[in-house]
C-alpha cells in the first residue's frame, strides 16, 4: 500500500488504515514470538529491498504502529484502559477470531500481487 501512495507521510497513514481494515475482520492471531519473527522478518525484508525512508517501509510501519500498544500492554508500561485504537478499546468491532489460515493467505497474496504489479509499473 505504501509503495502505491507513494508519498512516506501518507504510506504511514494508509498504514494504520490498513491495520483497523485487518483487525476489522476475522482473522487469527499468532502467538507474540511467531508474530515478532513474522513482523521482523517482514520489516527486515522491506528495509533491504526499499530503503528505511522508502513509502512501503513506513506503510509497513504504519500498518503495525497501532498494535506497539499491546506491546506496551504486555510489558506491563501502558494499562488496557489506555489503549486508543478504536479496534482495541471496542469503539470499533474487532473481527472475530478463526481458527484457519485462508484470510491472511488470501491478504498477504492480494499484497504480493500489489507489489509485484507496482513493481512491475516502475520499470
Ligand atoms: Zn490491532
Amino acid at each position: 500500500m505504501g509503495r502505491l501512495i507513494g508519498r512516506p507521510a501518507a504510506a504511514f497513514g494508509a498504514g494504520v488504515v490498513t491495520h483497523l481494515v485487518g483487525d476489522l475482520l476475522p482473522h487469527r492471531d499468532f502467538d507474540l514470538a511467531l508474530e515478532t519473527l513474522l513482523l521482523g522478518g517482514t520489516l527486515l525484508a522491506l528495509a533491504a529491498s526499499e530503503g528505511v525512508h522508502s513509502p512501503a517501509f513506513l506503510g509497513a510501519l504504519g500498518g503495525v504502529a497501532p498494535d506497539v500498544e499491546h506491546g506496551l500492554a504486555l510489558l506491563g508500561l501502558m494499562d488496557d484502559d489506555q489503549k486508543w485504537f478504536p479496534t482495541h478499546t471496542g469503539r470499533l468491532p474487532h473481527g472475530c477470531r478463526i481458527r484457519s489460515l485462508a484470510n491472511q493467505v488470501a491478504i498477504g497474496a492480494i499484497a504480493l500481487l500489489v507489489l509485484a504489479s507496482v513493481r512491475g509499473s516502475d520499470t
